[in-house]
């Protein structure tokens, strides 16, 4: 009989020593919602960020392991205490209202968000987002906004559509892509390494009701994990019409946006095969060989192509 797989408090313990802090902290920020995208990736303006810190509380997250990304006081010295503080930021649809009107945001590419999870925020506040730009005129509105979740969206498909129909990017692009991260179709792995993400199933559904709206969605296998049927997932991507799909593997000694060392030690201990490139290069095939050579972009490729996504698209199969 396989080894039951650690759930999220014995990974944690594993990876710094203790167990994890009992309760969420919330508190409040006056940070601004926007940062110049500048030096980030090519082809983003903006990053939008309604809150600090993420309740997602992922083991795996790159964010704690940037100097730059996010307080100190919300990583901790390791990463400990990522996961387990949240500032909402104050007068967000305020701060939104007024880039808005002063033409800040008027045909530019917006990464919402990268450093938290746009759908950790609360539900009227993603709705009133979504309202208040849709009561823009177009003129002022961003070219495109980019949702990066691994949350649910969808609960505003309505709406994001509502929006996306009504815009008239200056590329002729959706004005709205919706990045969703689904990294493995394993619950027990999500369960482990994610502290309060939904399921796997849970995620499918929302990509389903996102496609159902009409909404553009890239699939972004990241962190890329194990999965039971890899295949079959795809095949359900391609049933939903869902042009191209991303995949971010596990990497160690590299310069960009990395995995906390001590969950690279962890998956040393207890997922070689995760780390591995020859395997790697054979999920990668795998891929390739039901979704095109083409359309499963990696790394910073990956990333870069949300911001005009319709350039993968328009690719042979
Ligand atoms: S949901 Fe995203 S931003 Fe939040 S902890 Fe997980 S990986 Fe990091």
């Amino acid at each position: 009989m396989p080894a039951k797989t650690p759930d999220f408090a014995e990974v944690y313990a594993d990876l710094y020593g203790q167990p994890p802090p009992e309760r969420l902290t919330t508190a409040n920020s006056d940070a601004d919602i926007l940062r110049s995208a500048r030096g980030f990736v090519d082809g983003f303006d903006f990053t939008m960020q309604t809150q600090v810190g993420c309740p997602g509380g992922c083991l795996f997250c790159y964010v704690p392991s940037g100097r730059m990304l996010t307080p100190s006081a919300l990583r901790g010295e390791y990463g400990e205490a990522w996961g387990f503080e949240v500032r909402a930021k104050r007068d967000v649809l305020g701060k939104l209202a007024r880039h808005l009107a002063r033409g800040t945001l008027a045909d530019k590419v917006i990464y919402w968000s990268g450093v938290t999870d746009p759908y950790a925020a609360p539900p009227a506040e993603t709705r009133a987002i979504w309202s208040l730009l849709s009561e823009t005129e177009p003129a002022l509105r961003p070219r495109r906004l980019i949702v990066q979740t691994r949350y649910r969206p969808d609960r505003d498909a309505a709406l994001m559509a509502a929006y996306a129909a009504s815009s008239t990017p200056s590329d002729g692009a959706p004005a709205v892509v919706v990045s969703y991260s689904i990294g493995t179709d394993r619950e027990d792995l999500i369960r482990a390494w994610e502290r309060a993400t939904p399921s796997f199933a849970q995620r499918m559904r929302g990509i389903t009701a996102l496609r159902e709206a009409g909404l553009w969605v890239v699939p972004t296998l990241s962190p890329f994990g194990l999965w039971d049927d890899l295949v079959g997932t795809l095949a359900r991507f391609k049933a939903l019409a869902i042009p191209y799909i991303t995949a971010l593997f596990f990497k160690k000694d590299t310069n960009s946006a990395n995995t906390p060392s001590r969950f690279i030690s962890y998956l040393e201990r207890a997922y070689p095969l995760l780390l591995d490139r020859r395997w790697q290069a054979g999920r990668l095939a795998e891929m390739r060989a039901i979704y095109g050579q083409q359309r499963v972009l990696v790394h910073k490729e990956a990333f870069a192509s949300l911001a005009a996504p319709q350039h993968v698209a328009a690719r042979p199969n």
